[in-house]
């Protein structure tokens, strides 16, 4: 089964051709990271307008890869897959429109995803092994989710942020720094060069629920920064290892502590956090300690990509089966990870 995936929640303009689920036959990412990097952040009404720009070349492109044409994307092509929520409100109509738009020219069904199923399910594409049940860690900019999955979209979420995402304090804590955005991948870069033992900053464990909280790490910065600005460079390569090592370890704890008392013998992460250098080695080393199997996207499916939204759609219809465009589907700015099967 071939799904053609469109992805549009943010700031990347994303489509894709998954065949069955996990074979990614074509994926196409344009970010608009150098339109938002002067505010610290993405900018919604920007966002939207650069998907409109970018949409069409994207699917265009998407579609070529895989070696497919208009002409015969009704042969070649079984369902059309979209991002419904949770993102910007904006955004997320741009892609919305344009799926629905493929799905009634081309009588196609329509699959309205949602993008944390995506993130959560990314890591199935490149290790087709992955068994059920595992414990899934989304970690992204605007989500942090503990979730055990029993099987494919039936989810028990065990604890999210009670704040700040932690991409979000990534992002943050860079911006205090005078770093550029996105402030995750500039944190995890200039971290390489520091003592991660240098600055103290406690760890957020919140004992006893499998919340996080990563607002508190974000003031210790600052307060940090009042009483010692940074003066050079190796103090900034200090800083950011500490900060990166406190919420590395304190995602690590967490989650091991979770699939330990769920009896769990997988995690899988998810999100453009798990794009970070320390927490894939953390998780990594720790799994093996721990007897404790870890799954983690490579770093194009790690942050938003449509490959992730097509792998989420094949599962999801296996599970309800197939819709045909429902031109009244409605997107959602604050989609929650939902069970399928209720
Ligand atoms: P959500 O998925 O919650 O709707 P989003 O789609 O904006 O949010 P993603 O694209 O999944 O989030 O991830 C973007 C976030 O990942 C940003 O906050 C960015 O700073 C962070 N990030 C990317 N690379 C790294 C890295 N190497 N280390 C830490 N954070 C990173
Ligand atoms: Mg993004
Ligand atoms: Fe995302």
């Amino acid at each position: 089964m071939n799904i053609f995936a469109i992805e549009t929640s943010c700031d990347e303009t994303s489509a894709s051709v998954v065949s069955n689920g996990l074979k990614v036959r074509s994926v196409v990412i344009s970010s608009q990271i150098k339109i938002h990097a002067g505010f610290f952040g993405v900018v919604p009404e920007l966002a939207s307008r650069a998907h409109i720009e970018n949409i069409n070349h994207v699917i265009w492109q998407a579609l070529s890869d895989a070696g497919i044409n208009f002409t015969d994307f009704s042969r070649k092509i079984d369902a059309v897959a979209f991002t419904s929520g949770p993102g910007l409100a904006g955004a997320l109509l741009v892609g919305a429109i344009a799926a629905k738009s493929l799905a009634c020219v081309y009588k196609k069904p329509l699959i309205p995803v949602n993008h944390l199923d995506g993130h959560l399910y990314s890591s199935l594409i490149e290790n087709k092994s992955v068994k059920l049940p595992f414990l899934s860690l989304i970690i992204s900019g605007g989500h942090t989710e503990l979730v055990a999955v029993e099987d494919f979209g039936k989810y028990k979420v065990l604890g999210s942020t009670r704040d700040d995402a932690v991409g979000e304090a990534f992002d943050k804590a860079a911006k205090m720094l005078g770093m550029s955005y996105p402030g995750g991948p500039a944190i995890d870069k200039i971290a390489e060069n520091g003592n991660p033992e240098a600055v103290k900053f406690t760890r957020p464990y919140l004992k006893g629920s499998w919340d996080f909280s990563f607002s508190g790490i974000k003031t210790a910065l600052l307060n940090y920064l009042k009483t010692s600005p940074v003066r050079n460079e190796k103090q900034l390569n200090d800083i950011c290892a500490s900060f990166r090592q406190a919420v590395a370890e304190t995602l690590c704890f967490k989650s091991f502590e979770a699939a330990k008392k769920f009896n769990l013998k997988r995690i899988v992460l998810g999100g453009g956090v798990s794009a970070n250098s320390l927490i894939r080695k953390i998780f990594l080393k720790t799994g093996q300690k721990n007897k404790i199997k870890v799954f983690i996207p490579s770093l194009i499916y790690s942050t938003d990509n449509a490959a992730m939204i097509g792998c989420a759609a094949y599962f999801k219809q296996k599970n309800c089966g197939l819709k045909y465009d429902d031109i009244q589907l409605k997107t959602n700015p604050s989609l929650s990870l939902e069970n399928w099967r209720l």
